[in-house]
């Protein structure tokens, strides 16, 4: 029997009975998967009972008051989570009929879904052949394959992603995913993995050269690295432009104020964008910042110069955002914390509230 097959067999025994499990829709698969990245399942199956009572479809959830959804969130934190839910169930209750698109690309494009979680619903619901990559299925393939290289790289997400790819159950892709993940969240722990009930044991590298705890190797960049930056807030008719630019080092995915590194930077991928470096040029050159603030990004310790500046021609940026394949939109200061949620956001409006008194 091929690997794949016995672990599809294994799963189809052993598989624990989750509500959310209960029938391939997405709307439920979502709002577990969401709830899952923060919260280990036995805390957040009443949290979830709640949600999905009061919630029980993308349609109820759109309707219902901000407010309301923090409110049945208590307990799960990161309220930015619950806000992106309510967010992306208006879109596709406005956009899908409130059904979710069998599309990797337009899933992506919702509010606070990444890559895991759409790979997630859209091979669960809809058994697309989409695998996905987790922490316990990183080291389950690792140990599975003899993947020595370290698992935190950046790289390592485009190897494992290949493997993953590569070990996907084509016939099974929804169980398979689930089965990767319950296999590293039951069987095969970072210490001392149950190897003789594993259905991969078999063909495991790891196992067959005694070196599963040598494999994943994980490796921590401990060096911190100190950059200056600047914010650019740029104001018409009481609205603040926020972007979102396809390759940035931080913030990825998520619409931000403008912003960029000054001064020597450590590599290419601290490097402004030439959409920041255009709008600073608007920037008078005796201008100064209206505040300064510190902020720590895992090893990166940042110093961050924040600029106002008026703005009277939203259709500037649009086409120079769309010359250069950045996303731009206007928000209201009092809405900036929702449509960027990061403390980034919370540490400028500091001095923009000053500025507005
Ligand atoms: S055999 Fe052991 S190390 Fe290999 S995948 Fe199974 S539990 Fe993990």
């Amino acid at each position: 029997m091929n690997p794949g097959k016995k672990l599809h067999e294994w799963y189809l025994i052993h598989k624990r009975d989750l509500p959310f499990r209960k029938k391939k829709q997405a709307y439920p698969i979502w709002i577990s998967e969401v709830m899952l990245q923060q919260t280990r399942v036995n805390a957040m199956l009443p949290l979830y009972e709640s949600f999905i009572k009061r919630f029980p479809n993308p349609e109820s959830l759109a309707q219902a008051e901000e407010d309301e959804v923090l409110a049945h969130w208590k307990g799960l934190g990161y309220y930015s989570r619950a806000r992106n839910l309510r967010k992306a169930a208006i879109f596709l209750v406005q956009n899908y009929n409130g059904a979710f698109p069998k599309d990797l690309n337009l899933v992506l494009k919702l509010p606070g879904i990444g890559n895991y979680t759409a790979r997630a619903i859209l091979s669960i619901a809809y058994d697309l052949p989409l695998a996905v990559l987790d922490g316990n299925v990183k080291r389950v393939l690792s140990r599975y394959y003899g993947y020595t290289e370290n698992i935190l790289s950046p790289k390592a997400d485009g190897d494992l992603q290949k493997k993953a790819d590569e070990f996907l159950n084509l016939e099974h892709p929804g169980d398979h995913n689930q089965a990767m993940m319950e296999l590293g969240a039951t069987l095969c722990l970072p210490e001392s993995p149950k190897c003789l009930l594993c259905p991969l044991s078999e063909d495991c590298f790891a196992r067959i050269h005694q070196k599963t705890s040598e494999i994943p190797v994980r490796v921590k960049d401990k060096k911190q690295i100190t950059l200056e930056g600047e914010i650019l807030v740029l104001w018409n008719q009481n609205c603040i432009l926020l972007v979102r630019e396809p390759k940035m080092r931080f913030l990825k995915g998520m619409f931000h104020l403008p912003y960029g590194f000054t001064g020597e930077v450590p590599e290419e991928t601290y490097e402004s964008t030439p959409f920041f470096l255009s709008l600073k040029k608007s920037l008078p050159k005796d201008s100064s910042p209206i505040g300064e603030f510190k902020h720590t990004i895992t090893h990166h310790k940042m110093k961050f110069s924040v600029f106002s500046l008026p703005w009277e021609d939203r259709a500037l940026v649009a086409g120079l955002a769309k010359e250069l394949g950045v996303e731009s939109k206007w928000v209201t200061l009092s809405s900036l914390d929702t449509e960027f949620p990061s403390s980034l956001a919370s540490k400028v409006k500091k001095f923009l509230l000053y500025l507005e008194s």
